[in-house]
Parts: structure tokens; sequence; C-alpha cells
């Protein structure tokens, strides 16, 4: 630990809380006896905050209190994550149709914060928060990144697009603490020129971050830049993706060229879901002291561990603006079994990214999209050097899936001179997959990114109706 750190734990984070209103120093201290909680005392403290929060939502938020009477029930009826299925589960549009009804009337209005979801995957949702949620939310990301030795005070260069980066905010009082308490240090990931990506080299290599945070694939288009040039690189000691699916073609790349462990974050600040991998690796730790995960089918019925369906969230700190069992709009599926490392809480055993965009197979299986990169590799073998060397003639590949479910992979290759032939395994692979659909492979010269910055890879207009 430096000196910095120390001044940063006890001078500048305090302060920071005194401008800002927020309790990050005193929530840091809790969320980390939390972990020190036995599975049944983590299960308790769960349970009281969820029944509070029920009898708040009751009393204090109009959408809720003509849910409950409408459907007969009381709040004392809920009482563990178990009695949630009485409820039924909250959607984008029903927060959209019930807008003003969702607030607290118990809460002083100047004590809102306003927020959105980025909307690069979807019409973008507006919600509040307040100062506590915030804290918490905040606090609870950095308990987790102390299980990688980093610490507030450690710098950090970050790549991303707008959920983790908004230029505008820089010379704000946001960006100040951004700088000097979170020593967060943030470059746009919407531009992907080989311009901006020598900007991003060269403020990075001037910063000599210990961490590199950001979206798997712009981190990736920053390592592929850098091992392209063959860059020098000073010393990273951990890099952490957020914000997407992490693919184990970019995990790969990204350890192989920063010489630095990837830890993947899943979050979503709409339902204040967190969940991070520990050193082990094993999943996603989920933050039970800050949301109820549960994994449901579309109309809210709980499924069996291990299924994957959709990810139902209650956010277990926001009082002004409070989500009980909101559908997020992403996939997963929570492991049966517990991590080697000892931690008491439930792992996400993989998100498998946003449902709208999820692809499935004409029998209706989804179609996880980390396996959908490693059919790029012959056999599927992304091991086996030579096979490395075929995929790394690609430079860039789209799967796009039509309503009709057939598929059309786009591939722009690093030479445009290869022979075609070579690729036809790709074909074979996706057949395998996708089976009764359509396969075709074309070639083009370019696939241009989102405006975000991120690599789109996979595009689907289908959807499967049972
Ligand atoms: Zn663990």
């Amino acid at each position: 630990m430096t000196v910095y750190n120390y001044l940063d734990r006890y001078l500048f984070l305090p302060l920071g809380d005194w401008v800002y209103g927020s309790n990050v120093a005193a929530k840091l201290e809790e969320t980390r006896l939390n972990e020190t909680l036995s599975e049944a005392g983590l299960r308790d403290l769960q349970n009281r905050k969820l029944q509070h929060l029920v009898k708040h939502c009751y009393n204090t938020v109009p959408y809720y209190t003509r849910l409950f009477d409408s459907y007969g029930i009381k709040p004392e009826q809920i009482r563990s994550r178990e009695d949630l299925h009485l409820l039924p589960v909250l959607t984008k549009q029903i927060i959209r149709d019930n807008y003003d009804d969702m607030f607290s009337t118990a809460v002083n209005p100047k004590r809102l914060r306003k927020s959105s979801t980025g909307g690069s995957t979807g019409t973008p949702l507006k919600f509040c928060t307040d100062a506590a949620e915030w804290s918490s939310w905040k606090a609870s990301t950095l308990r987790a990144w102390e299980w990688y030795d980093l610490h507030l005070g450690d710098k950090i260069f970050s790549l991303g697009g707008s959920s983790i980066n908004k230029r505008k905010q820089l010379l704000s009082l946001k960006g100040l603490y951004d700088r000097v308490i979170m020593r967060n240090h943030k470059y746009s990931s919407a531009d992907v020129t080989d311009q901006a990506m020598q900007r991003n080299y060269e403020a990075l290599m001037a910063l000599r971050p210990k961490a590199v945070r950001g979206y798997g694939s712009s981190l990736y288009i920053l390592a592929r830049f850098i091992e392209n040039r063959e860059l020098p690189l000073c010393p990273i000691k951990v890099v952490l993706t957020t914000g997407e699916v992490l693919m184990p073609e970019y995990r790969r790349k990204l350890e192989q060229v920063f010489q630095a462990p990837v830890y993947d974050e899943y979050g979503a600040s709409d339902g204040g879901i967190l969940s991070h991998e520990c050193p082990q690796r094993e999943g996603l730790h989920i933050a039970e002291d800050l949301c109820i995960i549960e994994i449901t089918d579309k109309q809210g019925n709980p499924l069996p561990v291990g299924t994957t369906g959709f990810v139902c969230t209650t956010d277990l700190n926001n009082y002004v603006f409070p989500f009980l069992r909101y559908h997020v709009g992403d996939m997963a599926y929570i492991k049966q079994t517990s991590c080697s490392c000892g931690r008491h809480t439930r792992l996400i055993g993989e998100v498998m990214g946003r449902a709208g965009k999820l692809m499935y197979n004409k029998a209706g299986i989804p179609i996880s999209p980390t396996v959908l990169p490693m059919m790029f590799y012959p056999e599927l073998n992304y091991h086996n050097l030579e096979y490395q060397k075929v995929y790394n003639k690609i430079d860039k590949f789209q799967i796009r899936q039509d309503c009709q479910g057939d598929i059309t992979i786009l591939l722009k290759l690093k030479d445009p001179e290869e022979q075609h032939e070579q690729f036809d395994y790709i074909v074979t692979n996706y057949r395998n997959h996708f089976v009764g659909s359509h396969i075709s492979l074309e070639f083009v010269d370019d696939i241009p990114c989102l405006p975000s910055g991120k690599e789109d890879y996979c595009v689907s207009e289908y959807e499967y109706n049972d």
C-alpha cells in the first residue's frame, strides 16, 4: 500500500462523501464485514433487507400498492427469496407505462439521482437512484477489486462507451471524483481507428496504471493494435472486463498481451446487479448483500438451479425507485456448486447476454455467445496452435441471423488474397449447432463497429416462439 492509498481511503474518500452526500467509506467497511458472514448469516441479512424493502414499497410506492392489492398479497407474506415468486415480474415496458408511480412518496425529490441505461443494445430506460444506493454499489465494486489486490488509490486506465465513460463529465465534480478518488482515468472506446488506438496506447503508457478496465471487445481491439505493432508495455497487474459478454478468445488475447489475469464483471445499474469473478474464476460471485437474483422463465416462474433463464433482480438498496423482480433483459444460469475460494455467495455460471440478441437454433435451444467465436476454430479447438494460425488469418467476423433463423457469417480477412476454401470448416461448425438453418459465408472488406465502439459480432432478428 502506498501513501496515496492511505490518503485516498482516510482523507479523500471521506471528503468526497461529504461533498457528494454519499457514504462510500462507511459502506465499504459494512460490505467487507458482510463478506465474513456465514451462508446462513448472509441469507438472514438478505431476508431482513428484503422484508424492510417490501414493506416500504407497499406503503410508499403507488405502483406497488396497487400491484399487491390487485394480487391480494400482504407484504408480510414475502419473507425470503423463495416467496418472491408471488409477485409478477417487472419489465422495462411496465416501468415506462407506470413511470410516475414508481417513485416512493417518502423520498425527498431533491435526493433523487436521475439515471438511465446506455441503450446501446436497446431503447434506454430512465430510472432513479439516490446517494445511498450509489454508495452501496460503489463500495461493493471496491470490495471486489480488493480480491485482486487492487485498492482505492491505485491507478486505473478505463476504455469504454457511455456506461463507463462520459467525456463531458471530465471537468465536472464527477470527473474530479473519478480522477482523484477512484483514480479511474477514462478514455473513449467509440473511436476504433488506428489513430485513436495510438492515442489510447500513449495515454496508457503515460499513466502506468495498475489496472486496465473496459469492454472486453474494446480492450481486445487495443490489445491487437499493441500486438500487431510489437509495442512495449508497462507492467499491468490486472485486467478488468465489464459491460458485455466476455469471449474466451478476448480473455486469452488480453492475458497474452497485457501479461496479467483477466477478471470479468457482470452488473446492471438498473436493478442493482453486481457480480465479479474472484481469483479462482469459477463463476461470478453475486453481491448478495446488494441484490437478490432469481433465474426465471419469461412469465417469472423460478427455474431449477443450473437452468438458463431470464435474470430477475430485486435491488435491496434502491428505496427511491424500487425494482422488485425486474427482468433486466439478460439470460444466465446459477451454478449448482459454490466457489472453492470459500466465499458463501452463489455463482452466476455464464451470462448469455441480452436476451433480445441471443441466437437460437430452430429447435429453440439458445446458443451461447461464447461458443459463436469458438466456431471459427477448426474442430472448435482453440488450444491447438495450428488452428490458432488459421483463426489469426481472420481480422473480423460477424454472425447474422435473419428472421427465418438462417445464418450469414461475414468474414473480413487480414489478407484478402487468402484462399477462401480453407474456411469452409466454419460453415460445418455452424451447421452442427444451428441444425436446420441455412448457413452462408461471405467475405467482406469491412465490418463497422457500433457507435459505442463495441464490436457487434452477433446480430439477430430471429425470435424463437414456442
Ligand atoms: Zn470465489
